[in-house]
């Protein structure tokens, strides 16, 4: 914020009423300041211009337009007409508060509220997109596939390394899975066997058993999930990022198998564990996230938190009490080590994008 031309300051804080308020030019708008408490006032039209020029597509006609109900008259008082301000919420289902004076127009916002007013037009279009109901188009997706539906942010840019894996996955299944002499031969060298990486010998599948599947079901269901975690994951770590965490949660998954299941001969393959090293990241950057659960008919929007947490019940509960089929130990590896780095880059993923770390407080409302 830089000093606007000093003037003769002519109003009082509303909350210091000690202290005058300034006169500043922050983004090309004129505001009053107060700077012992690093309030704003805005004249009337003021939040508006502000707003239109920070979202010039977004930004409705008048920002009241999108206000929940008036709260009732605020403690503190308009610095012109000398009346109680009213108190709002800044959106319909974001509950940070802001005081409009009902004559002349002019609001009031605190210093910590004004990372939310200037995203407000991005978040009442992110918080409308969570916030869309459950209907007979999920349920029939859900009851037919066996899988959930997402509720999340739109991404800003084209997650092209999360299509390329998923055509990489696809491509490679169609090459070897429907000739029997190509599938023994890519199971025996590419999937991933304890006894042999223990020993030292074929390395390289604790990669390569990343992008084998052993069924189409298995294959749809990863591809699935992949879908529609990846998008998001590549928005906010960009291209590069992503496809190396990618990777490297799918060897960790391979090598938790391998210390896990030492001295098996079933070999392991699957996209599952890099993929559960994805939901360790989802579940940490996107908390505002609603993953549908189908419980026999009965459909329902969980938290991504619950969400995984029930996945991860039911595969401690499959490591703990079945067979090999599936690799349990490469799916909790992977999440373990998905939470890792879910929690070492939570700071700085969040302070690239403000939005994240908006949409994570109380102050949001979401309908589950
Ligand atoms: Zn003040
Ligand atoms: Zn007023």
């Amino acid at each position: 914020m830089s000093l606007f031309t000093p003037q003769t300051p002519a109003r009082r804080c509303p909350r210091c009423s000690a202290q005058w308020l300034w006169g500043y030019r922050y983004r090309q708008q004129e505001l009053d300041v107060c700077r012992a408490c690093g309030g704003l006032w805005f004249d009337r039209g003021e939040v508006n211009g502000l707003l239109r020029q920070l979202h010039p597509e977004q930004a409705p006609e008048c920002f009241t337009e999108t206000f929940g109900a008036s709260l009732g008259p605020a403690d503190i008082h308009c610095p012109d007409c000398a009346i109680p301000l009213e108190r709002h919420h800044l959106l319909l289902n974001y509950h940070s508060e802001i005081d409009i004076c009902g004559r002349c127009e002019g609001s009031w916002i605190d210093k910590d509220e004004l990372p939310q007013l200037e995203q407000s037009p991005a978040l009442q279009q992110h918080l409308d997109d969570i916030n869309q109901g459950i209907s007979w188009k999920t349920f029939l997706f859900q009851i037919f596939s066996q899988l959930p539906v997402e509720y999340n942010i739109k991404p800003k840019r084209t997650p092209w390394v999360n299509y390329v894996l998923l055509l990489a996955n696809l491509i490679i299944f169609m090459a070897y899975y429907f000739y029997p002499p190509n599938y023994d031969y890519v199971l025996s060298n590419f999937a991933m066997t304890p006894i042999a990486l223990s020993a030292g010998e074929q390395w390289w599948t604790v990669i390569t058993a990343v992008f084998l599947h052993g069924s189409v079901i298995h294959l749809l269901g990863n591809l699935y999930f992949l879908y529609i975690i990846g998008d998001n994951l590549e928005d906010v770590l960009g291209h590069w990022r992503y496809l190396l965490l990618y990777l490297g949660c799918g060897v960790f998954a391979s090598l938790s198998s391998m210390v896990v299941r030492l001295g098996s001969d079933v070999p392991s393959l699957g996209a599952s564990g890099a993929i559960a090293g994805l939901f360790g990241m989802y579940l940490l950057w996107f908390r505002h996230a609603s993953l549908t659960f189908m419980f026999i008919i009965y459909q329902k929007k969980l938290s991504a938190l619950w969400f995984f947490i029930l996945w991860l019940a039911i595969n401690i509960f499959g490591l703990l009490f079945q067979n090999e089929a599936v690799d349990y130990a490469a799916h909790l590896g992977g999440f373990f080590i998905g939470i890792v780095i879910g929690l070492a880059l939570k700071e700085k993923v969040l302070a690239a994008n403000p939005i994240l770390g908006l949409l994570s407080r109380a102050e949001v409302k979401l309908k589950r």
